[in-house]
């Protein structure tokens, strides 16, 4: 079975055909499938693991097919309605954590944007004193991102709201961190065909990729708590664009930050007192 597998998927040009092969067939099975996986497989599921080849063949993600992803340290279900966590994304929580771990009266989290949920649960699953106002415009990615808080313990103290950035909360409402992974790709970017099975609003986002964050910025010094921060994930060759945004925002000043693979990735704000 997995040599049958393997091979569909090589001959429809995925790099990686072997493992994925063999982690469909494992999926399946629901356990190990040994060293050569050439253990007789019930018809069923042949039937349903041939299915699932097919999917995968005509470029599918894989984790869609699988049900989730590890991110940051949890599992997270995804499902066609939300983005795929990604690993720069990790490293963007990374950022937030290291933050929050220095500073323990920093309670209030901003997740905008949340999809699966992936950033603000892996934050509250790290640091058990906050909590996250997790906000999304679409409802099934919200269903989503609630399912993955109750699957990792962290529900009683997430709020999530359906609604696009701040939308849904009252100006009352202050953070002392703001987190996001909004869409930053531009429109007609050329990807790889999975890209054509995940949520086109959460990946584009206009002609330079930065109308998110055309919304997202000018509300941020009036929903960030004096000494608090703002984290956000971007596209590389968005640092100068971003700049002027946050000028324009009246943030002054923006950190940028490189992920692993040395690229301009992370937008760094913080909000210091008023002199
Ligand atoms: N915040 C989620 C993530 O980082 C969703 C991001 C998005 O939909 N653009 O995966």
């Amino acid at each position: 079975m997995w040599n049958e597998g393997a091979a569909a998927l090589r001959a429809a040009g995925i790099s990686n055909a072997r493992n994925e092969a063999r982690w469909l067939l494992e999926h399946v099975l629901g356990a190990p499938c040994g060293p050569f996986g050439a253990q007789a497989v019930p018809a069923a599921l042949c039937r349903r693991y041939r299915a699932m080849i097919e999917r995968r063949a005509k470029r599918v993600p894989l984790q869609y097919l699988l049900g989730s992803v590890e991110f940051a340290g949890i599992v997270v279900k995804v499902t066609p309605a939300v983005l795929i966590p990604r690993p720069e994304t990790e490293e963007l929580v990374e950022l937030g954590r290291r933050w929050l771990e220095q500073r323990r009266w920093a309670r209030r989290v901003a997740d905008l944007g949340t999809g699966s949920g992936c950033i603000a649960i892996a934050l509250a699953r790290e640091l058990p004193e906050i909590e996250c106002w997790a906000s999304d415009s679409n409802r099934a990615a919200l269903r989503v991102a609630r399912e993955n808080a109750r699957r990792n313990g962290v529900a009683e103290r997430m709020h999530f709201a359906s609604g696009s950035w701040f939308e849904s909360w009252g100006a009352e409402i202050h953070f002392d961190m703001i987190i996001t992974n909004p869409p930053y790709m531009e429109r007609g970017a050329r990807v790889e065909a999975e890209l054509g099975y995940e949520p086109e609003e959460a990946l584009y986002a206009g002609e330079d990729g930065l109308d998110a964050y055309r919304e997202i910025l000018p509300e941020v010094p009036r929903r960030l708590n004096t000494g608090g921060i703002f984290l956000g994930e971007m596209g590389a060759g968005q640092a100068a664009g971003m700049r002027g945004l946050a000028c324009a925002s009246g943030m002054g000043e923006v950190e940028i930050l490189r992920d692993a693979g040395g690229r301009e990735r992370f937008v760094k704000w913080a909000r210091r007192a008023e002199k």
